[in-house]
């Protein structure tokens, strides 16, 4: 704990550090200023005092901000806010930041305003560009001059044309607040950074004003910061009580909303980085606060993101460090880089920048979740000093807004000051990333990715180019066949012996092949500007077991063409670039319907759209094969849809529109069918955590899948289910919330209720999401009991990782555990799964291989004993004969009679139920009958097959056992997943598995083999 009597000597230690350095600075590089007022402009001597009042200690602020500047013309955040910015008890809805912005833009020529989108619940967004009256005057020539060094292909790599444009351009520098809701002082830090930016004559500013065009959106998440605006004045309004937890940030997502940059799902991600890119920004610094007091964690830790280029690495360090100096200089303390966080991910928002030739920035400062000045006690590993934290926070701090506000506009202005003093050398470097990915073809390589025509899933593949689209990747399309080269694998390592077949199969994989692709194949070739971001895309990751980072910051592996379940061939071969193709301006689905007849096939390759469509023809008779067929001179596979009953028009443009090809025929083909209904989907929620089922949510908007979105406490007042719901959606919580949560909820013994509806103080809390009056009850026993009720009377309840763990411990799922991991560490991976029951209606459309993620996923265990565990196999079965006399070969050997021979031991896969001994037969009252057993749908790959991307460590405990279970329970099924489905928009390629079972909800028996081993 430090005394205010500390602070003050601290303090007064850094006004004499300050003096010092202001005399040791004369002899400093002469275009190097140093902070420093204006003589001839007067300040604002009353706001100057409010700063001064709202900042706790000396030591949190610096001479850039301790004082505002006068105008006569231009308003001052007080105008809007009735305080300065930072003031206790003021956090400004974004309406009101737009408002001051728009102010700024009225009052003076430097600052203008721009729309950049809408947010899922219509708020707008904005971008304000600060900088000198003549930058802004010409933003367009500028733009132009940018635009050619972003693509350096339109001055043909020509280093001297660079060097002209570098010397005549005016970089940009973007900066993003409040991305993260409850992370609350951003926007009014870029309130006043943008009136000082415009107003500051001094001459460090002034610099910054007239060399640099400072970018600003002050809210990324403007909806979550309403609801949070929302729930603090909530806090004003009943001091004494508890408030209510942000459990909606964003319509969909919460944290998750700066894990988006891979996926591109969400508005705000789009509206960013159309904003980044459309700009040809150089930098996206975005805000947050989480860590005292400013720690600029961009470059954080190992292992570096692979596809970045070393030039970033060196700015990200260059532009830390000096950060952290000119701080330190201040007498701030607790200014550092590096730290815990790791650069492996590209998910990140700012990694818009990273992977598109800019420079990646990333704050953490410190903010006390709202605008009360409280005293925060911080942790050991917070406040110790480490070789990168060499000045660290104090143990104890009175911290206020206010002080929040002066590190972030602290650390924004001396990053702008040498961002401007060493421009030319950024926007060269700027050059030469953007040169680098143009070349990238005769440097690393790849040359290009594939997406091949006669791909099965061509709407899976072209939903995959139009997220390659949104990244601002060019795609072309091949107008002839073409062929070119491919590598030859390499032989895997594999413990076991190999046959000779597999030896033989191994040496062919070993030579180099070509490959012929079809006319309308997709190419993306890696010789354009953006070629970085499509191969950190699309190629795959391998992140080390032994890499020294044991904690993974995030998902170690993502490869979108596994995820999406399409083809994408990596090629290293030049002579692609040579095939004849042309730019595609717009990929578009292409459907529709061919050839005569009144009834309509649809071949199922597992795309997601086909759920959309039966729903779209919700009137219509729709029947799934059973078996592959074939009509129309066509294959079929299981699954495939076969539609009655509607007018060729209509299903024409459903198709179309889903982006699905369909036969026309005259009479239906001769196979085995069950009804395609459109089931009545109820989607739970808890009001624990909202984060990862928010995926799922906007997953079926997307495809237009209605269902009831209702809460636990709800499923604990409706006494039938079935009445309403066929299907029931339990999506994963994703934080680590036990079985014990679920059912108790929040604490309700003590404390006062937590309500989260719209009152006069809290309009935007609800949006379109689901309300109640407290949010601590949880799903209790009534709820409980009617999910058993549910799923005993015919319901299906699907449930995913955590879920799944909660619905085996209130037992609807006997003869199914979960096993303890030892060692195992899978964190956020793409791993192989194997499909095991293709006739189970879940798995209809998909192939033996699947690719899944998976995140510590529960490692399921099946028991043909009900209320028994399987005994888990760890390490060898004692197959070997024991210790006695002859030789390993020989049989053991008993004194005194004769020899018996063992019975044989059956054995089980891990996947399959372990076969029922005689002993266990003997009055087996408890044995499960193969009837009442799960069907195992998939399971995941052999050990050595198992890392597709990521990191696996300790694989061995999860390989081979169920990844998905279609569980028999009373007269429903209970569907259990070990992954999770439905991720990040990232894992299209897994969502038809409970697509297929919401659409074969009441049939999930079709071709169920009950044969017991
Ligand atoms: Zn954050």
């Amino acid at each position: 704990m430090i005394s205010i009597k500390a602070v003050r000597s601290v303090a007064s230690a850094a006004l004499y550090l300050s003096a010092c350095l202001a005399f040791a600075n004369i002899a400093a590089r002469a275009d190097e200023s140093v902070p420093a007022r204006d003589p001839k402009q007067p300040i604002n001597e009353a706001y100057t005092a409010k700063i001064k009042k709202y900042t706790t200690a000396p030591v949190f602020t610096s001479p850039l901000v301790d004082y505002l500047p006068a105008s006569k013309n231009v308003p001052t955040p007080d105008a809007v806010l009735g305080d300065v910015s930072g003031a206790p008890g003021i956090l400004p809805y974004a309406e009101d930041v737009y408002k001051y912005m728009r102010l700024l833009e009225k009052a003076t020529p430097r600052v203008k305003v721009f729309s950049i989108g809408t947010t899922e619940e219509g708020r707008e967004m904005i971008a304000v560009a600060v900088s000198s009256e003549e930058n802004l005057k010409h933003l367009d020539e500028n733009r132009a001059r940018l635009a050619k060094l972003a693509d350096p292909r339109t001055i043909k790599l020509d280093d001297a044309e660079a060097d002209r444009l570098v010397a005549q351009a005016t970089p940009v520098y973007y900066i993003t607040g409040t991305i993260h809701s409850p992370e609350t002082g951003a926007p009014t830090a870029l309130m006043e950074l943008a009136y000082r930016l415009a107003v500051d004559d001094s001459p460090y500013i002034r610099e910054i004003r007239e060399g640099v065009i400072t970018l600003i959106t002050p809210v990324v998440e403007v909806d979550g910061r309403d609801r949070m605006v929302d729930l603090y004045r909530w806090h004003l309004a009943h001091p004494k009580d508890f408030y209510p937890p942000l459990i909606y940030w964003g319509k969909y997502v919460a944290h998750d909303n700066n894990r988006d940059a891979m996926g591109v799902t969400l508005k705000l991600t789009e509206n960013v980085l159309n904003t980044y890119v459309g700009w040809k920004a150089q930098v996206l610094h975005d805000l947050h606060e989480s860590v005292p007091y400013l720690y600029d964690n961009t470059a954080g830790d190992g292992p570096f993101n692979a596809w970045v280029d070393p030039i970033l690495t060196d700015e990200w360090e260059m532009i830390g460090w000096r950060n952290v100096a000119d701080m330190t200089k201040f007498g701030m303390p607790g200014v550092f880089t590096h730290g815990i966080f790791d650069t492996w991910s590209p998910g990140y928002l700012m990694f818009t920048a990273a992977l598109h030739n800019g420079i990646s920035r990333l704050y953490e400062t410190f903010g006390n979740g709202g605008a009360d000045t409280e005293e925060r006690t911080l942790d050991a590993d917070e406040y110790s000093r480490t070789w990168w934290r060499q000045n660290p926070p104090f143990p104890k701090t009175l911290w206020s807004q206010r002080d929040n506000n002066n590190y972030e506009q602290t650390g924004l202005l001396t990053s702008l000051h040498f961002f401007n003093e060493n421009k030319r050398l950024f926007l060269k470097n700027f050059y030469l990333k953007s040169k680098r990915s143009v070349t990238k073809p005769t440097q690393e390589g790849p040359t290009a990715y594939v997406f091949p025509a006669d791909d099965p899933r061509l709407e899976l593949q072209t939903e995959l180019l139009q997220v390659l689209q949104k990244q601002h990747v060019e795609i072309s399309r091949a107008t002839s066949a073409f062929t070119v080269g491919l590598p030859a694998k390499k032989p895997k390592k594999s413990a076991k012996k190999e046959d000779t077949k597999d030896a033989k199969e191994k040496a062919k994989d070993a030579e180099p092949t070509s490959r012929e692709f079809p006319a309308g194949s997709f190419i993306v070739r890696m010789d354009q500007p953006y070629s970085r971001i499509a191969d950190a895309l699309l190629d795959h990751q391998y992140w080390s077991p032994d890499d020294p980072q044991k904690t993974p910051y995030d998902d170690t592996g993502w490869t979108f063409g596994e995820l999406f379940n399409v083809k994408v061939f990596r090629i290293t071969d030049p002579k692609v670039l040579d095939s004849a193709m042309e730019r595609v301006n717009e990929v578009k689905p292409i459907g529709g319907v061919q050839g005569q007849g009144s009834i309509f096939a649809i071949n199922n390759s597992a795309e997601p759209t086909l759920a959309t469509l039966r729903y779209k023809l919700r009137d219509a008779s729709v029947e799934a094969a059973e078996e592959p067929f074939e009509a129309g001179g066509k294959k079929f596979n299981r699954g495939s849809l076969i539609v009655r009953g509607v007018a060729r028009s209509d299903f024409d443009r459903a198709a179309t529109e889903t982006g699905l090809h369909a036969t026309a025929m005259g009479a239906a083909p001769s196979v085995k069918t069950h009804p395609v209904r459109a089931a009545r989907v109820a989607f739970v929620h808890t009001w624990l955590s909202t984060q990862t089922e928010g995926w799922w949510r906007l997953a079926l908007d997307n495809l237009n899948i209605p269902y009831d979105y209702i809460s636990t406490q709800a499923v604990a007042k409706l006494d039938d289910l079935n009445a309403k719901y066929d299907v029931i959606l339990f999506p994963p919580l994703g934080s680590n919330y036990s079985s014990t949560a679920i059912i108790n909820g929040m604490p309700t013994t003590w404390g006062n209720p937590l309500p989260w509806k719209n009152t006069p103080e809290t309009p935007n809390l609800v949006g379109k999401n689901d309300s109640t009056d407290d949010m601590r009850p949880g799903l209790g026993w009534p709820g409980v009991a009617h999910l058993q009720s549910f799923v005993a009377k015919g319901g299906v309840l699907l449930t995913a990782a955590d879920t799944s763990n909660f619905v085996l411990s209130i037992g609807l799922a006997d003869g199914v555990s979960v096993a303890t991991p030892q060692k195992m560490n899978i964190v956020g991976s793409v791993l192989g799964a194997r499909l095991i029951d293709a006739a189970s209606p879940i798995a209809y459309g998909y192939d033996e291989n699947v690719p899944v993620y998976c995140d510590n996923g529960p490692i399921f265990l099946l028991s043909s004993i009900a209320g028994q565990r399987r005994q888990r196999r760890l390490g060898g079965h004692t197959t070997s004969r024991p210790t006695g006399r002859g030789t390993a070969d020989d049989p053991d050997f008993t004194v005194g009679r004769p020899g018996v021979d063992a019975p044989e031991e059956p054995t089980a896969e891990l996947w399959e139920y372990p076969p029922v001994s005689d002993e266990q037969k003997r009055n087996g009252f408890r044995v499960i009958p193969p009837t009442d057993r799960a069907r195992v749908i998939l399971r995941y790959a052999d050990s050595k097959d198992l890392l597709i991307s990521g990191l696996v460590d300790g694989g061995d405990e999860i390989a081979q056992h169920p990844a998905v279970l279609d569980v028999p329970s009373g007269k429903g099924h209970v569907i259990l997943f070990s992954i999770n489905p439905v991720y990040r928009g990232e894992t299209r390629g897994t969502y038809s598995l409970v697509l297929n079972t919401i659409l074969n909800f009441d049939s999930l028996d079709a071709g169920r083999k009950s044969a017991e081993k």
